[in-house]
């Protein structure tokens, strides 16, 4: 009986490493450019399989308490010894067989993960260990007050977004999630930012130069964005470039200014000196600071009414930015930001124009309703985003905002007819996502050339989904037990659990 058992075990590994033998002999010169890619492709997916099995075989190890019986106090240690892992490898792979592992109760049943969605990401081979890992630090950062629905939702959102995203970018889509779980701060609340607010301007030292240090509020953070995007980007305000256009680039010639941006090598953090320096220097100050893209240099608050009439929740800024509502309604009240106020999802106009030149107002209603670049993974904010059309409009698409969209410079210069080109298609009213743009990536990124949609800046969006279905299935299951407790009792409706026998 034993010995069958071990069998399987043993064909399994003699089989993977054959595998992997044939890889490693067999040549690749035969393959055209689609199979080599193809199989690394398969490749990857094959190791991120097993790096759940990896965590299956550890959760085996320590649930039979092999470490104990061979004297050693942790898994961590005994994966160390056993496989000569590094100490932060096996204290890694440790951790995370703690989220994703499967284990069991002391009946032999199976507990899920406290990370089920990403768990099965992996074991299907959807994400890497590099996605896991990056899920687990933004699940760490949840507070531990919030609801166990909203942090399934959280999860489920973070699992999606990996099987399509880049793991450099869940940290990020983490923060707007962690702002939405906690809008208001419950564990850093007003009182807490009043009290952590400051600049601090240190001794100038004998070179002249003096440090800077400090923490803003997300008022002034909201404020300041704004004129950044404008005066430090590439090619303003340049110290080292007399032919720089300085506080007014809104009269300079592009192409001047596209020359000035290209010459530009200082760093951003040199830039945004360089802007504060130039605007004080010429003691232009908010009203006076003209326009950036055909906008006023002003926030742009997006919020929903929902929230308004909750007071809760959080608005964005056309710079990235997130504010509680609370502070956001404070904000609008001393300054005059452009408020977009939203009851729905979807675009609030619709502005027949056939100009080439998006409208101020297509622009406002852009930024409103997509928050940034709309290229699926992309989280550049609109302040960095130009208005583009989706049907070319020298193939006759018109300045309708149904064929408008924001993109980035990167991006937008990605659309071509070319190849390595993107596409870009509207997304109907009926569709999931209406008045969005999806995507199509070149074949070398996805194969099947699916349309895709950008979820980088509609993190709440996708929550308030995932709610919703999770709030679906718990009625259903709550449905079905009333069902079940309706019903006479039978004798074989609850076998005992059988514990097996070692
Ligand atoms: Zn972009």
């Amino acid at each position: 009986m034993y010995s069958n058992r071990n069998e399987v075990g043993e064909q399994a590994a003699e089989s993977l490493l054959a595998t992997a033998t044939t890889l490693l002999e067999s040549p690749l010169t035969p393959l055209s450019d689609d199979a080599v890619v193809e199989l690394t492709r398969q490749v990857e997916r094959g190791m991120r399989m097993l790096a759940a099995v990896q965590h299956r075989l550890a959760v085996e190890i320590s649930e039979r308490s092999i470490p104990s019986r061979a004297g050693v106090k942790t898994l961590k240690r005994f994966l160390m010894q056993t496989l000569r892992l590094s100490s932060g490898d096996a204290g890694s792979r440790v951790n995370l067989v703690d989220w994703v592992g499967t284990r069991h109760d002391t009946a032999g049943e199976c507990v899920d993960p406290p990370l089920l969605y990403t768990a099965k990401a992996l074991a299907a081979g959807e994400i890497s260990i590099d996605h896991v890992r990056g899920v687990v630090a933004v699940m760490n950062r949840v507070p531990r007050t919030t609801a166990a629905e909203d942090r399934e939702a959280a999860e489920q959102v973070l699992a999606e977004f990996a099987r399509s995203g880049s793991p450099d970018d869940i940290a990020k889509i983490g923060d707007r999630i962690l702002t939405h779980l906690d809008p208001d701060g419950r564990l850093t609340d007003d009182h807490d930012r009043a009290r952590m607010r400051g600049i601090i301007l240190g001794r100038q030292r004998p070179d002249g130069m003096s440090p800077i240090r400090g923490e803003i509020t997300p008022t002034l953070r909201a404020l300041l964005d704004p004129i950044l995007a404008k005066y430090a980007r590439p090619g303003v305000c340049n110290p080292d470039d007399p032919a720089s256009p300085a506080v007014d680039p809104d009269h300079v010639d592009p192409d001047r200014l596209a020359a000035a941006a290209a010459r530009d090598h200082r760093s951003a953090a040199q830039r945004t000196h360089d802007a504060l320096l130039a605007l004080v220097q010429s003691g232009v100050i908010s009203t006076e600071l003209g326009t950036h893209r055909g906008m006023s240099v002003t926030t742009v608050l997006t919020m929903n009414l929902a929230d308004v009439e909750q007071l809760s929740g959080v608005a964005t800024t056309a710079t990235g930015g997130t504010l509680p509502i609370r502070e956001a309604l404070r904000l609008a009240e001393k300054s005059q930001p452009f408020l977009a106020v939203f009851d729905h999802a979807g675009l609030p106009l619709h502005l027949g124009r056939t100009r080439r030149l998006a409208t101020r107002t297509q622009r406002l209603a852009l930024i409103a309703a997509l928050h940034g670049c709309s290229r699926p993974g992309c989280d550049a904010p609109a302040s960095l985003c130009a208005v583009h059309h989706v049907l070319d409009y020298r193939k006759g698409g018109r300045t309708d905002l149904s064929n408008l969209t924001l993109a980035c410079d990167p991006c937008h210069a990605l659309v071509h007819d070319g190849p390595g080109g993107w596409k870009t298609v509207p997304r109907t009213r009926s569709s999931r996502y209406p008045g969005r743009t999806a995507w199509i990536a070149p074949t070398h990124i996805d194969p099947t050339g699916t349309p895709q949609v950008n979820h980088r800046h509609h993190a709440s969006e996708l929550l308030a989904q995932a709610l919703t279905h999770l709030h679906q299935r718990n009625e259903r299951n709550e449905r079905s037990r009333e069902q079940h407790h309706q019903r006479p009792p039978t004798p074989d409706s609850h076998p005992p659990p059988t514990s097996t026998a070692a």
